[in-house]
């Protein structure tokens, strides 16, 4: 009889794919199945000699290949499918059995699968993978969740498949039902304001510097050997230096303006909504690649709405090294509120969240990687329960250091007509913040106003309503 597999992959598309094959090469045998059934057949083709593989054409057949209790990562589409693909195998499997969720499912899924699960005395783990199918297949970045005694039974895979930096892998047991899924959200929320910070860099850097792509791309590269080291920047640099074969100009200049979304960000505004949790830099992401999805409006109010044109007036160098600034500045907001998000998150749900265990995890392997996250893993080893990233001293300094260039930005794009949601965000956040007292008071009195909601005072405890008309 064939050697039964450690663990099964079901879902071969890009990403089940690379993910099998990182097992495989690193000696696991791994058991595979598609839906389509061609799928695996050509994926045995391709590669079935790279490590010890059993293609399974039935779910019958995948199922009877794994050694008990079984291990099986299901990586299909995430939604209707990830349930459709649980109903198909829960008849076939044996108590105790694990079932994996790897794909980008949201989180109160997880939780509600998790239990679906163990009413069929079947384990359940959500685990968030980050990298994309290079990172899949070289070693991912790796958020699981759910049940601990099972993450130790994968435990020894799932750490030997992920990206290692200075020999720790990057993947650690974030917490229980949809932890996992949960920190893989807001991972991905940070990637959005990550990008949506480096295209306003961009823009200001196009428009009112008056660089080429190329030009720009030059200056990234430069920037990814200083503090804004980073995956993100690194291909920054690499997408404006690509010249189109059609136009022989820049390819990003043909490139259309309308940004696409798949809703990890959209679900990290939502629940930062929920949880009462101001996360300016991610929710603005999140509207302008809304925004730049109104084509024809745009189109029209173009050639109707007033306003300055961008350009010139500024010393390029400094302009170049004020937005650097600014850039890191809205970065070092975005990760505070993204961290302080997932602090709220983890009272709320009891999860227990070791937040410089997932900055460490994150410096590896996924897409928001970079030199940065060692700090944010050094601020919450020396004060585990901070409040917010900005009142930890490297972070506190990194931003006052930066401000004059900050503020110098967002006046600039403000009078040039440049649309800079999320720097200027970031700094009304920090402006906010660091305010003792703001303009609340008014707030609630007009709350009190006109819908008797009570105020309190600063001088005296309880709560209070006037007949603000009468004794106006
Ligand atoms: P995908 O395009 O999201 O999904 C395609 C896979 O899902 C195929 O194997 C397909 O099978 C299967 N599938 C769809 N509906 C199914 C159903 N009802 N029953 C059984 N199988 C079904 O694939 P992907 O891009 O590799 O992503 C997989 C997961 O990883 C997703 O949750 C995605 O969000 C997440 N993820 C993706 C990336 C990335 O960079 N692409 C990065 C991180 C995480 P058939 O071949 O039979 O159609």
């Amino acid at each position: 009889m064939a050697e039964k597999s450690r663990i099964g992959v079901t879902g071969l598309a890009v990403m089940g794919a690379n993910l099998a094959r990182n097992m495989a090469r690193r000696g696991f045998p791994v058991a595979v199945h598609n839906r389509t059934t061609s799928k695996t057949t050509e994926f045995m083709k391709d590669f079935g000699d790279e490590g010890p593989f059993t293609g399974a054409e039935t779910l019958q057949e995948f199922v009877d290949a794994l050694e008990t209790p079984r291990k099986i990562v299901v990586m299909v589409k995430a939604g209707k499918p990830v349930d459709a693909v649980i109903d198909e195998l829960a008849p076939l499997l044996d108590a105790g059995d694990i079932i994996i969720d790897a794909g980008n499912s949201h989180f109160p899924d997880t939780d509600r699968r998790t239990a679906y699960c163990a009413e069929r005395n079947l384990r359940f783990m959500g685990i968030g993978v980050s990298g994309g199918e290079e990172g899949a297949l070289l070693g991912p970045s790796i958020m699981p969740g759910g049940d601990v005694a099972a993450y130790s039974e994968v435990e020894e895979i799932l750490t030997t498949i992920a990206a290692q930096v200075d020999g720790t892998p990057c993947c650690t047991h974030v917490g229980a039902g949809g932890a996992g899924h949960y920190v893989k959200m807001v991972h991905n929320g940070i990637e959005y304001a990550d990008i949506q910070l480096i295209a306003e860099a961009y823009d200001l850097l196009t428009h009112v510097a008056g660089l080429s792509a190329p030009e720009i791309g030059k200056i990234f590269e430069e920037w990814n050997s200083g503090d804004l080291e980073s995956f993100l920047c690194e291909i920054t640099a690499k997408v404006l230096a690509k010249t189109d074969d059609t136009t022989g100009g820049p390819l990003v200049d043909v490139i259309a303006d309308q940004a696409e979304q798949k809703g990890t960000g959209r679900w990290t505004a939502m629940n930062a909504l929920e949880l009462g949790v101001p996360l300016t830099g991610i929710t603005e992401a999140v509207f302008a690649r809304t925004l730049s999805s109104l084509a024809d409006e745009r189109q029209k109010a173009s050639t109707t709405l007033g306003g300055p044109t961008p350009g010139g007036g500024e010393n390029r160098d400094d302009l170049v090294e004020d937005i650097r600034q600014a850039l890191y500045a809205s970065k070092v907001v975005a990760y505070a509120q993204g961290f302080a998000q997932m602090r709220a998150a983890s009272i709320e749900q009891g999860w227990d969240l070791d937040l410089g265990s997932m900055a460490t995890i994150w410096r590896g392997g996924c897409i928001i990687r970079a030199q940065f996250l060692n700090r944010i893993r050094d601020a919450y080893a020396e004060h585990p329960d901070l409040d917010n990233l900005l009142m930890v001293p490297y972070f506190t300094e990194a931003v006052a250091n930066a401000q004059d260039s900050w503020r110098r930005v967002v006046t600039t794009a403000t009078e040039q007509g440049v649309a800079i949601p999320a720097f200027s965000s970031s700094l009304s956040y920090y402006d906010g913040y660091r305010r003792e007292r703001g303009p609340a008071n008014l707030i609630q009195g007009l709350r009190d106003f006109f819908g008797a909601h009570g105020y309190r005072r600063t001088d005296a405890d309880g709560s209070f309503h006037t007949r603000w008309a009468q004794d106006g």
